[in-house]
């Protein structure tokens, strides 16, 4: 299987409780690679355009007011099958429904404060990278 790229955001439940080396360590120890990071605090036009997908979704406004909270950290992951690998760490969307020892099962707050993003396709994750990162931030 070939090595891949995918996008990631600790999201601000997450870093609000300081668990920002705690979820970069499970996805480190599930053969993800940081290969980009960065803390900040995303503005409202940011988390909309990143978010315009979800942009009919009742929930669209919550997602963006909580995304902009505080600050979060965005990071390029790279490993075999990057975006399977991650979404499997990451664990569903709703906590209670995620499997033990995943990312959500063991930190997430809530279906919406679920502690990360995880991009859902390889074509998705090249768009959300490019969202946020430029190449020489790059760094595999
Ligand atoms: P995922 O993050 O697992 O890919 P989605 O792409 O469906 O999930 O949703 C994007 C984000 O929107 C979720 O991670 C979560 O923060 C928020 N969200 C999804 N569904 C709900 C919901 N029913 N109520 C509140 N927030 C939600
Ligand atoms: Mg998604």
């Amino acid at each position: 299987m070939a090595v891949t790229r995918t996008f990631s955001i600790i999201k601000p439940d997450a870093t609000r409780r300081n668990l920002t080396g705690a979820v970069t360590k499970m996805l480190e120890e599930a053969g993800l690679r940081v290969v980009a990071s960065k803390r900040i605090h995303m503005t409202r036009e940011q988390a909309e355009g990143f978010y315009a997908v979800h942009k009919e979704r009742p929930f669209f406004g919550e997602l963006v007011d909580f995304m902009i909270s505080e600050p979060v950290v965005v990071q390029v992951l790279e490993g075999e099958d990057a975006v399977q690998k991650n979404r499997d760490v990451m664990g569903a969307t709703n906590p209670a429904d995620a499997a033990e020892g995943t990312i959500r099962k063991t930190h997430a707050l809530s279906i919406g404060e679920n502690s990360v993003h995880g991009s859902d396709s390889d074509e998705n994750a090249a768009i959300e990278i490019r969202h946020f990162f430029n190449d020489d931030e790059i760094v595999g």
